[in-house]
């Protein structure tokens, strides 16, 4: 049977990093294996789950490339629909079919006796496991009447008494041990089936053969184990898919991710102009190694090497600074035209956008070497390129306390005060440093520091030939009149 994998996040709010992460391992294994990528809609919880959300979900998906195969906007009608709010009646017929074997029985005790049980279990010491009356199947006969007469019960299914055992691609082998769980309900009195169950019966009827999730759900798994049991033994046929449950995500601080540990939905990162492929390779990292120790990669690199043999059992830290190395590596292998086009997105590039593109092409060239962020290029456009005050450091005050700096600076001064050109072309600058060289006899460090120190007003930066040309001439006079009146 081929591969059908599933990422069922809950709309109840933006797409977390962690989500995001599972969603990727899921979509990754798919591609691998050239299997299935099903986007499942689990809004049981009717309170907190928003339509809006899932389309926000969506979106954020979308952005980081993870699209689905199919989904509630891409039903294959063999499986549709994709939304657990659409899928009720669904819920209510094989709970019907549990009830009829016997795999769970209706429960109408009310809250206050199954209050007062738990209270008596804790005195006697004992599990606080449903023992109420209507777990007794010679109650049968009453419970359907009840039914009949139209009265709320819950449904409870029957917790088999023993061991469960998973062999997690993950964790490895996970003993449940025999009592773990007393029965539990999976369809609550006011008619809304739980998650347990949900995601079982969703499982089984869309053919999902992985479940790769966080390891906080390890413990809804023995729930899970007995559910997928009881369908087997209804002749469902249903077969148990693997199960990898992904570590945790942490901080530093080796606690749960949250919000003070940095931006955790995926929504902001988009606002923040973080590359998605970079988003995308950082969390792919997080739990999962690469075979060849590539620390940067694409999706598409991964097809031929994702596997789920090589997860951490580990937590994984998340760590801002190893994010923002991983944008900065990706962004110095965009090719030119989509640098451009992203930095020209920022509000904030309102200079950049007017230039000519041999100029927006030339300024990303040298800026990417130093960027982290898409929205380092216009603040390294005014700091590298436009800046017109003088850098006053201790190097510069000693470069320009060298006896050939005057020169220099004087020399550099009556040549662009010659120029009817709004820009410095590079040859213009190898022939001034030929003049300084050859006719004024400067030469090595003194000669290019110098004639830095006269064009940028700075001691270091980028490469002069590349930089040089995308200066606008007046920037360059209002340096060499502050440096002539030092
Ligand atoms: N709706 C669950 C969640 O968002 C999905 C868990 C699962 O993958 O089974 O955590």
């Amino acid at each position: 049977m081929s591969v059908r994998v599933r990422f069922a996040p809950s709309p109840t709010g933006y797409l977390h990093i962690g989500g995001a992460r599972t969603a990727l391992y899921n979509y990754l294994y798919a591609k691998a294996v050239g299997g299935t990528f099903i986007l499942r809609i689990e809004d049981t919880d009717t309170e907190r789950s928003k339509a809006e959300y899932e389309q926000l979900q969506i979106e954020d998906l979308r952005w980081l490339g993870i699209i689905h195969d199919e989904g509630p906007d891409r039903p294959n009608p063999k499986y549709a629909p994709y939304r657990q709010s659409e899928r009720s009646e669904i819920y209510m017929r094989y709970a019907k079919l549990l009830i009829e074997k016997d795999l769970a029985y209706w429960d109408f005790c009310t809250d206050e006796e199954l209050q007062a049980m738990k209270e008596a279990a804790e005195r006697e010491n004992r599990d606080p496991h449903y023992e109420g009356k209507w777990k007794d199947p010679k109650h049968r006969a009453e419970a359907a009447a009840k039914v009949a007469a139209g009265e709320r019960g819950a449904i409870r299914f029957r917790a088999p008494k023993k061991e469960f055992i998973l062999n997690d691609k993950v964790k490895g082998r996970v003993v449940y041990p025999r009592d773990m769980v007393g029965d539990f309900v999976i369809v609550r009195t006011n008619g809304l089936p739980v998650y347990n169950y949900c995601c079982v019966v969703d499982d089984v009827l869309m053919d999902i053969t992985h479940v790769i999730r966080g390891e906080d759900h390890l413990s809804n798994t023995v729930r899970q184990l007995m559910i997928y049991e009881a369908f087997g033994a209804m002749g469902l046929g249903a077969k148990v898919p693997e199960f990898a449950h992904v570590s945790l995500l942490i901080g530093e601080d080796r606690q749960k991710l949250s919000k003070r540990h940095g931006a955790t939905s995926v929504n902001l990162y988009r606002t923040d102009h973080y590359l998605p492929e970079a988003l995308c390779n950082y969390l792919t990292l997080l739990g999962w190694s690469h075979p060849a120790e590539r620390d940067i990669f694409e999706k598409r690199d991964l097809r031929d090497v994702f596997n789920l043999d090589r997860f951490s059992t580990s937590p994984a830290i998340y760590d801002l600074v190893k994010l923002k190395w991983v944008n900065g590596q990706h962004i110095k292998k965009l090719d030119t035209a989509r640098l451009v086009e992203l930095v020209e997105e920022l509000p904030e590039s309102a200079y950049f956008k007017a230039q000519s593109p041999e100029w927006k092409a030339g300024a990303v060239e040298v800026i990417k070497q130093y960027a982290d962020f898409i929205t380092d290029f216009p603040k390294m456009v005014d700091e590298m390129i436009l800046a017109e005050t003088l850098e006053l450091s201790e190097t510069l005050k000693d470069i320009l306390s060298w006896e050939t700096t005057p020169k220099i600076i004087s020399y550099i001064d009556s040549q662009v005060a010659a120029l009817t050109s709004a820009y410095v072309g590079e040859p213009q600058l190898t022939s001034w440093t030929e003049v300084l060289k050859k006719e004024m006899g400067v030469k090595g460090k003194p000669l290019f520091m110098g004639v830095r120190a006269a064009l940028t007003g700075k001691d270091h930066g980028p490469d002069l030939k590349l930089l040089i040309p995308l200066t606008p001439v007046a920037v360059i006079k209002k340096r060499l009149t502050q440096l002539k009146n030092l």
